[in-house]
C-alpha cells in the first residue's frame, strides 16, 4: 500500500504477526471483506517478520503446535498443502500430534500471504494513535499519515516486549536478548556463556548452541518442568472454558489463566535431549536465582542463591516476554481517552466478540481475559477469528438490511 492520500478502510488490523494474518485471511475469505478495504499496519519489512525472526533465532525444527493450528481456514489445509511434498521429505510432521515442520509452516504461510496478496495489504509503520467514535476509528501512523475505518483489529502481540530479568543492568554490552529485534549476537565457541531460562525457547537455544559445538551454562529457576503443550488441550474446547466463561470476576479469570499455563516448561523429547547433553558435560545446569551480577573489566561474574560464582563472557536471555499488557502508550493514552474496561491486571474486559468498543476489536494477549489460556497462540489466534467473522457478517447484515 502506497501513497500520501488518507486511506479509508472497513478494517484496519494493528499488528502483521500470526494473529494479524489470520485475522485478515479470516476477514476476506468468510467474511468476504474485499482485500483492498482492508489493511494491516506493521513496521516489519513483511507480515509475520516477528514470528520468523524469534522461531529462526531458536534453531527449533518443528512447532510445538499440531498441523491443525495454522493460519488458513480449513483445518486440513496444512495437510492438504503438504500434500506430495511428504512423499518427498521426511520430517514434514513430527510425532506425536503430526506437529508441522518449521519450514513447512513458513512456505504455508507464504503461499497464504501470497494467494490473498497480504503483503501489499501491509501499511508498513507503526500506528501511533487510536481514537474510536460511534462511526469508526481514527489511526495516525509513524509516518505523520492518517487511515480512517470503520473497523480495527488490535493484534499486536507479546514479541516488542522481551523480558529483561531485574538483575540485568539496561543495555549491558556483554547481555542480549534472543527475542530482541535483530538479534545476532552469537558467542564464538571460545567464549563462555551463559544461557538464562527454563522454558522451551531455552530448551532450543541450550540445544542449538551444544549442536554448534559451544559447551555452555544454562540457568533456570526452576527444575526442568515436562509439558507437551504451554496448556492442556482442555481449554481448546468447553471441557474447561464453559466454567472459564461462567467466571464473571475478571480478576479470578488471570487466576485461573495463571494456573492453566504451562510457563517455562519444555516437552519430554526436550527435557530429555537437555539432561543428555548435562549428563555429557556439554550444558552446566544451575538451578536457583542469580542475586548478584557484576562487571568485571568486560566479563561479567555473577553469583546464586544457591552459591554458585560464575564468571562468563556473554549472558544470553531467553526469558520470553513479559507479561504486562501489550501495545505500550497507545493502548494506554486508548484506554484513557475512550475509558475502556480494563481488569486490575491492565487487560481488556471485552464482550463475546472480542468488543474493547464497538468499533475495536482484540486479538492475541489483549483477548486473553475472555479466550483464556490458549490465546496467545496460534490456536488462540483462530478462536478470535471465528468470533471476529461472526461479528463483522453481523455487521454486514444490519447495514445491507438498513438499505
Ligand atoms: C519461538 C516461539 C515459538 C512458538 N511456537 C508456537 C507453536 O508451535 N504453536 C503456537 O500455537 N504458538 C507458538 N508460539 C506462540 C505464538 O503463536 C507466537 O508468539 C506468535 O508469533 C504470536 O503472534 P502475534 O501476532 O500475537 O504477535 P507477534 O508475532 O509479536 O506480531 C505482532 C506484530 O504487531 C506489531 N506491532 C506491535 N505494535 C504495533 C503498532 N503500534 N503498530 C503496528 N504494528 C505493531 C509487531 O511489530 C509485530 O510484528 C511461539 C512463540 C515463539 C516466540
Amino acid at each position: 500500500m502506497a501513497g500520501d492520500a488518507p486511506m479509508n478502510l472497513d478494517w484496519l488490523i494493528i499488528g502483521g504477526g500470526v494473529h494479524g494474518v489470520h485475522i485478515a485471511t479470516r476477514l476476506i475469505v468468510d467474511a468476504e471483506v474485499p482485500a483492498e478495504r482492508l489493511g494491516i499496519v506493521d513496521p516489519g519489512r513483511h507480515l509475520l517478520e516477528r514470528w520468523q525472526d524469534c522461531t529462526a533465532t531458536t534453531g527449533m525444527t518443528h512447532l510445538r503446535s499440531p498441523s491443525v493450528h495454522h493460519l488458513d481456514i480449513e483445518p486440513m489445509a496444512l495437510q492438504k498443502f503438504a500434500g506430495n511434498r511428504r512423499r518427498r521429505g521426511k520430517g514434514l510432521f513430527a510425532a506425536p500430534f503430526e506437529r508441522p515442520s518449521l519450514k513447512l509452516f513458513n512456505a504455508h504461510c507464504e503461499s497464504l500471504t501470497r494467494d490473498l496478496g497480504l503483503e501489499e495489504r501491509q501499511i508498513r509503520c507503526r500506528a501511533e494513535t487510536c481514537s474510536p467514535d460511534d462511526e469508526g476509528v481514527t489511526v495516525v501512523l509513524s509516518d505523520g499519515r492518517t487511515v480512517r475505518a470503520r473497523s480495527v483489529v488490535l493484534a499486536m502481540g507479546a514479541g516488542d516486549q522481551p523480558l529483561r530479568p531485574e538483575w540485568i543492568p539496561d543495555d549491558h554490552p556483554g547481555v542480549h536478548h534472543v527475542f530482541e529485534r535483530g538479534f545476532s549476537s552469537w558467542p564464538s565457541t571460545d567464549e563462555t556463556t551463559l544461557l538464562v531460562g527454563g522454558g522451551i525457547s531455552a530448551g532450543h537455544v541450550a540445544l542449538r548452541l551444544v549442536a554448534e559445538g559451544h559447551r555452555i551454562h544454562l540457568i533456570s529457576r526452576h527444575a526442568i518442568r515436562e509439558h507437551r503443550f504451554d496448556s492442556d488441550p482442555g481449554w481448546l474446547g468447553p471441557k474447561y472454558t464453559a466454567d472459564f466463561h461462567r467466571e464473571p470476576d475478571h480478576d479470578r479469570r488471570r487466576q485461573v489463566i495463571t494456573r492453566a499455563r504451562n510457563r517455562g516448561s519444555m516437552p519430554p523429547e526436550m527435557g530429555r535431549a537437555v539432561r543428555r547433553a548435562i549428563s555429557r558435560g556439554d550444558i552446566q545446569w544451575h538451578e536457583g536465582e542469580v542475586v548478584d551480577f557484576a562487571d568485571r573489566a568486560g566479563r561479567i561474574s555473577i553469583r546464586t542463591n544457591a552459591g554458585s560464582d560464575l564468571t562468563v563472557d556473554r549472558i544470553l536471555l531467553a526469558t520470553g516476554f513479559a507479561s504486562r499488557r501489550p501495545g505500550g502508550s497507545m493502548i494506554d493514552e486508548l484506554v484513557r481517552s475512550a475509558s475502556l474496561p480494563c481488569a486490575s491486571c491492565g487487560y481488556p474486559i471485552v464482550d463475546h466478540a472480542l468488543r474493547w468498543h464497538p468499533r475495536i476489536h482484540v486479538s492475541g494477549p489483549l483477548a486473553e481475559l475472555e479466550l483464556g489460556p490458549v490465546s496467545r497462540n496460534i490456536a488462540g489466534a483462530r478462536r478470535a477469528g471465528d468470533r471476529i467473522v461472526a461479528a463483522a457478517r453481523e455487521s454486514h447484515e444490519a447495514m445491507r438490511s438498513a438499505g
